[in-house]
This record gives C-alpha cells, sequence and structure tokens, in this order.
C-alpha cells in the first residue's frame, strides 16, 4: 500500500541518516516515534439529510518543542499510518528552518473536490470540536495550518469554532495558521510553501560546485521545469520560478492529464484556463499529454508538488531530470531515491525544500499572539528616520529628489515585505547549513544531511529533558 511505502521511507531517510549522529540509541529512538495519536470517526450530515461516519486523525509526532504544528490534509487516500509520516517530517522541517515547534499533522478522509462548500464546512468544524475535546488544538498546543485539500477557508472555519468553545482563552486567533487576512491571518502565507521552494532552488543551483557537478550552468534561469500539480505549493513555485528566476516551465502534469510546449508556458495564463475550464488541457500552444509520462520528459528541474510517492523503482530509471525539488511531502519513496542518486540526479529534499510554509505559519502564530502586525511596530519609527536622511541628503548636495524618488526611500517596508524577506533569509540560512554539513561530513546527499541536522537538533534538545517517571 502506497501509504506504508511512505511511511517506511521517511523511517528508512532517518535510519540512514542517524548512523552518522553522535546520539545514543534511546534518544535517537524517541526522536523518531510519534508521542500522540488520536484516531477519531464522527458523523456528518450530508446535503441531502442523511448520516455520514467521517474518519480522521491527528498526530502529534514530538513534544521536545510546543506547541506542535502541522496542516490538515483533506483527502480520500488519507491513513493513519501516512497522518503519522507527515506529522514526523514537520518535526524534521521546523528543526530544520528553526521554527521552534513539534511536527503534528491531521488528516480527514474525504475526496474535497467532490464535496460540497456545506459537507465540507460541517466537516472542519465537528474535527474542530472533537480536536478541542482532546485537547489536540490550542495556541500552546497543537496548532494546524492548511496541507492538501485545505486552505483559508477551513482554516477560518477551525478558528470561528474554536472561539464559540473557547472565547475565554488568551490568543484564541494564534490556535491555527493560514487564515484568511480578515480573520488575523499574515499576507504571503499562502504563497509561502511556493515562494521557499523557489528561494531553496535558487539557494542551491547557484552554487557554482552543484551546477557543475549536474552539468548545468549556475542559477536558474533557461532552465527546463516540469511541474507535477498545479495546487498551491505547485503554483506558486512555478509562477516564482518563472517571473523572479527566470526558468521556462515547459510542462505542467494534474489529475486530468499532462501539457507540454518546449518554448514554455505562462504560468498565470495557464492557472487562469484551468479556472475557466475546469482543465490543464488543450491549452492554447501546448500539446496534451499523459500525466505520468510527461514525469519523464526530458528537463533540467522535475517538480513534484502533488502527494507522495510518486517517484518510485517503476519510473526512476525513466526519469530524464538533472534536479527533482521535493515541493510535495515524500514524493520519491527510498527504492526511486536509491535509483537517482545512482544516477548522479539530484534530489532537494522536501523536509528543506516545503518548509517555507511553516516558516510563514510561526510568523502568524507569533503576529497573533502580539495582537499586532509586525509593519505597524516599526513603520512609523523608520519613516520617520528615513525622512530625516532624505532631508540631510537634500541639504549636503543642494538638490530635491522627485516625489515618486522620495517616497520609496521614505516608506519602510509593508508587512508582505517584511515576510517575504523573513522567509527568503530563512531559507538561504537553512540551505547554507545542510550544504556545510553535507560536505563536513561527508555525507551521501542532501536528505541525510538535512535529517542527520534535523534529527541532531531535536535530539540536543531531548537530551536536556527530564524523564519523569
Ligand atoms: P493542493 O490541494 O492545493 O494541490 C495539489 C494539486 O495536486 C491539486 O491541484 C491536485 O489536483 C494535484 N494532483 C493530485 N494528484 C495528482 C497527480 N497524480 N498528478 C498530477 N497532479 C495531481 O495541495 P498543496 O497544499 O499544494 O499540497 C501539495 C503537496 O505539498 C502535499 O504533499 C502537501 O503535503 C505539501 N505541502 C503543502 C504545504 C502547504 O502550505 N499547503 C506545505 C508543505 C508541504
Amino acid at each position: 500500500m502506497s501509504e506504508e511505502a511512505f511511511y517506511e521511507s521517511v523511517h528508512a531517510y532517518f535510519d540512514r541518516a542517524a548512523l552518522y549522529s553522535k546520539f545514543d540509541a534511546g534518544i535517537l529512538q524517541q526522536v523518531k516515534d510519534c508521542n500522540a495519536i488520536y484516531r477519531m470517526k464522527f458523523p456528518v450530515r450530508e446535503d441531502d439529510g442523511s448520516i455520514r461516519v467521517v474518519e480522521a486523525f491527528r498526530a502529534e509526532h514530538s513534544y521536545h518543542r510546543l506547541p506542535t504544528k502541522g496542516g490538515i490534509r483533506f483527502s480520500r487516500m488519507v491513513s493513519l499510518n501516512e497522518t503519522i509520516a507527515l506529522a514526523s517530517l514537520m518535526t524534521y522541517k521546523c528543526a530544520l528552518v528553526g521554527v521552534p515547534f513539534g511536527g503534528a499533522k491531521g488528516g480527514v478522509k474525504i475526496s474535497p473536490s467532490q464535496e460540497s462548500e456545506g459537507f465540507r464546512e460541517r466537516v472542519t468544524r465537528r474535527y474542530t470540536a472533537e480536536l478541542i475535546r482532546k485537547n489536540f488544538i490550542g495556541p500552546d498546543i497543537d496548532v494546524p495550518a492548511p496541507d492538501y485539500g485545505t486552505g483559508e477557508k477551513e482554516m477560518g472555519w477551525i478558528v470561528d469554532t474554536y472561539k464559540n468553545i473557547r472565547m475565554n482563552e488568551p490568543n484564541i486567533y494564534a490556535c491555527v495558521t493560514g487564515k484568511p487576512l480578515a480573520m488575523q491571518g499574515i499576507p504571503g502565507r499562502t504563497q509561502a510553501t511556493g515562494q521557499g521552494v523557489y528561494f531553496g532552488l535558487r539557494s542551491c543551483l547557484e552554487r557554482p560546485e552543484v551546477a557543475k557537478k549536474l552539468g548545468l550552468s549556475p542559477g536558474l534561469a533557461g532552465k527546463r521545469v516540469i511541474l507535477q500539480g498545479l495546487g498551491k505549493v505547485g503554483y506558486y513555485a512555478a509562477k516564482h520560478l518563472q517571473q523572479d528566476g527566470g526558468a521556462v516551465i515547459v510542462g505542467v502534469s494534474e489529475q486530468e492529464g499532462g501539457i507540454h510546449n518546449p518554448e514554455g508556458l505562462d504560468i498565470p495564463a495557464l492557472f487562469a484556463h484551468r479556472q475557466e475550464t475546469g482543465s490543464v488541457l488543450d491549452y492554447p500552444g501546448a500539446e496534451n499529454v499523459d500525466r505520468a509520462a510527461l514525469l519523464e520528459y526530458s528537463c533540467d528541474i522535475l517538480i513534484p508538488a502533488a502527494l507522495e510517492n510518486q517517484i518510485t523503482a517503476e519510473n526512476a530509471p525513466r526519469i530524464q531530470a538533472k534536479v527533482i525539488a521535493e515541493a510535495a511531502n515524500g514524493p520519491v519513496d527510498q527504492a526511486g531515491d536509491a535509483i537517482l542518486c545512482q544516477r548522479g540526479c539530484l534530489v532537494i529534499p522536501d523536509l528543506f525544500l516545503n518548509a517555507g510554509g511553516v516558516t510563514v505559519s510561526y510568523f502568524e502564530w507569533l503576529k497573533n499572539r502580539a495582537g499586532v502586525s509586525f509593519d505597524r511596530m516599526i513603520s512609523r519609527h523608520e519613516e520617520i528616520a528615513n525622512r530625516n536622511m532624505v532631508a540631510a541628503m537634500e541639504t549636503l548636495t543642494g538638490q530635491t529628489l522627485s516625489v515618486s524618488h522620495r517616497d520609496s526611500l521614505i516608506h519602510g517596508p509593508d508587512e508582505l515585505r517584511l515576510v517575504v524577506s523573513a522567509l527568503e533569509q530563512t531559507m538561504i540560512r537553512a540551505y547554507d547549513r545542510i550544504h556545510e554539513v553535507w560536505l563536513q561530513r561527508d555525507l551521501p546527499d542532501l536528505r541525510t544531511a538535512a535529517f542527520l541536522l534535523s534529527i541532531e537538533r531535536v535530539a540536543e534538545s531531548y537530551s536536556h529533558h527530564g524523564i519523569f517517571p
């Protein structure tokens, strides 16, 4: 079963990296195991008045830091072991990018595209009530976020349900992230994971030694990219790669099929086309192709941004991309990974590459706890300093700046700019550190380096814990 393969892959990646760790086996076992699991079944009324029993999960993988944090997935493929594997990846990715949370994940077994909005709302509110009942949600306990099949709307229903049940608690808006702006969300969260994929890929491929080994020129400009999954993560990753990095998106694979154009696809226009027609197929200038076969087409970078186990021993020998950018969680299983590495393909691992989402979720959580937006605290202060600087420049040079030039110098960053620059800095720093560990400890690949770095950070934290009877 694919969810078993994913669970086993995450454990195998952990075990491979743990071989290089200085920590003893007991601490490593504690880092690896999932701390708590809540499995539930609850009744939800269908639109026609009948009752459906829905199965759902929440896994809190690691209490070395609190709160725990992780998205909620709506998919008919959700299972307990998939949820645990995803929760453990959350622990490792938080440790990697310096987000002070343990990992968690939620899963609800419904197929969101086939449900009405009313049914999804009733499921989300009931799931939230179940989490509250068992103390599996709260600003200092466990903080969900969007994942596959969920978005701002669901996060809005969660905070509204929480607020109405726990109205006397402080910081209630910090009980969930990825909320709409009007419900104390933060600008830049929706695009954060995809934009982080762009920053992470750029940090890696601008290294001349990495590019040379792959037979590529350094940087992203002109690189041919194939994307799987034009959802929240995939869309923004491709958009930023195209618009900010100068990459050429030559293929996009979706559930309904794939499209290919060696001259490049305009990602925002393609997104609009899919919204209008319900499909990526028949996009002007592109050829309709098989969605699975497209992953094996010639390109420099392949970005799986849909689900786990998309590259396995079955198709890995035919993959032509030189770089696999794991925007999704677990898109390459361990057998596929071994084949790709042996063929000289560089896999940029999920626990690093898609950590932009939790990074910006952390900013949202901080903002909710502070009860004030970031720019509000600094913009007036910076504006006064900048105004004084511009006045001094004008006095010294005897020249007056144009109104637009003056404005751009005086006004400080807005909240979105602050969020994006902090996200960029986080992804650059994390990559630098992984790269350093990769080389210094002579590790076989980037994934082992990323796992080792995060395992040791979590283990370090556990080794200071008291063990209570
Ligand atoms: P999403 O639901 O917004 O988009 C996923 C897209 O993949 C959908 O458009 C779907 O139709 C498509 N898809 C599904 N199966 C496919 C297939 N076989 N071939 C081609 N396309 C297929 O989900 P998302 O939030 O973008 O999440 C995608 C992945 O990224 C998941 O693995 C998720 O766990 C991971 N992730 C998401 C976030 C986040 O902030 N949303 C953060 C970190 C990691």
